[in-house]
């Protein structure tokens, strides 16, 4: 199982090119609008605007201490391996 606390950063890659770029959480920066490797568009206004408040809930509902209850995601056995925690 995975805390949302337990995301520290955000991965974006490319289904063209398979290019990835990583955005951390507490550093956003800001949002990857193309593959910086081929240029393809990754994001029209409207993906923006949902990734915006897709970070936003992942912020508020890491911290724990503000609420009765813990948030937790399972991840199927091939993402387990590959990132090595459970
Ligand atoms: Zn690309």
């Amino acid at each position: 199982m995975i805390e949302l606390g337990d995301i520290k950063a955000i991965e974006f890659e490319c289904k063209k090119c398979h290019a990835r770029v990583t955005r951390l959480l507490d550093d956003w920066l800001q949002h990857p609008l193309t593959c910086s490797n081929c240029g393809e568009q990754w994001m029209l206004r409207e993906n923006i605007e949902k990734i915006r408040e897709f970070v936003a809930c992942i912020r508020q509902f890491a911290n724990s201490e503000l609420r009765p209850f813990i948030l937790k995601f399972d991840v199927t056995p091939s993402a387990r391996a590959s990132n090595g925690k459970d």
